[in-house]
């Protein structure tokens, strides 16, 4: 299959119902495709892989595992706080302009370190070491412009989502080409650590 052949045979649509359908099976305990090594031969020669998926690095948000996906699916970004940055954003473009993913999920989760983190800096102050405290800062004003007294972590990582998948929208031409000419669709959720369901964000 080529990527003409690919871009034919699965919609932007299609290709969300496809991570929604995934997730279900994996919380309900019955994934079917895991990551399978029976078309590693295959997929050593060309991949196609249908969604971009921006994630955090924490190691109990494995993206593949979670949207019960196989090896040549996913295009994956994963990044502390999975925010966008610029090297983030040239790889997205690739998966999109090269590759033709039809999808872009932007996917946070619960008890996020690095929003825990931007939270913390700004209620105590406490700086982290080394360049970990560019990255706070980067998130700082996402945790200010959802300050509260309770839930505030939680309130961040949904924010950071809506205000990553708005900043994708606004700020690549590739994407916002894409989405015009109704190829591609950009969304955004989150993982429960606990439940291990991912639930959709409007932005
Ligand atoms: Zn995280």
């Amino acid at each position: 299959m080529d990527r003409e052949e690919r871009e034919r045979a699965i919609s932007p649509e299609a290709a969300l119902a496809e991570l929604q359908a995934g997730n279900r099976r994996f919380t309900e305990g019955h994934p079917t495709f895991g990551l399978q090594s029976a078309h590693r031969v295959e997929l050593a020669s060309a991949q196609y892989p249908f969604a971009v998926v921006l994630g955090c690095s924490d190691s109990r948000v494995p993206v593949e595992t979670l949207f019960d996906r196989p090896a040549g699916d996913l295009f994956v970004i994963r990044l502390a706080g999975n925010f966008l940055d610029e090297y983030g954003l040239a790889t997205l473009e690739y998966g999109i302009a090269i590759l033709g993913a039809r999808l872009v999920f932007v996917l946070g989760h619960s008890s996020c370190g690095a929003l825990t983190a931007a939270v913390d800096y700004l209620e105590s102050g406490h700086v982290a070491p080394g360049t970990i405290q560019h990255l706070v800062e980067r998130l700082t004003p996402i945790a200010r412009a959802t300050r509260r007294d309770r839930g505030w972590v939680e309130a961040a990582v949904h924010e950071n989502v809506r205000a990553t998948v708005t900043e994708i929208l606004s700020t690549s031409s590739i994407v916002a080409d894409a989405v015009a000419q109704n190829k591609l669709k950009v969304v955004g959720g989150t993982y429960d650590l606990a439940t291990g369901l991912v639930t959709p964000i409007e932005s």
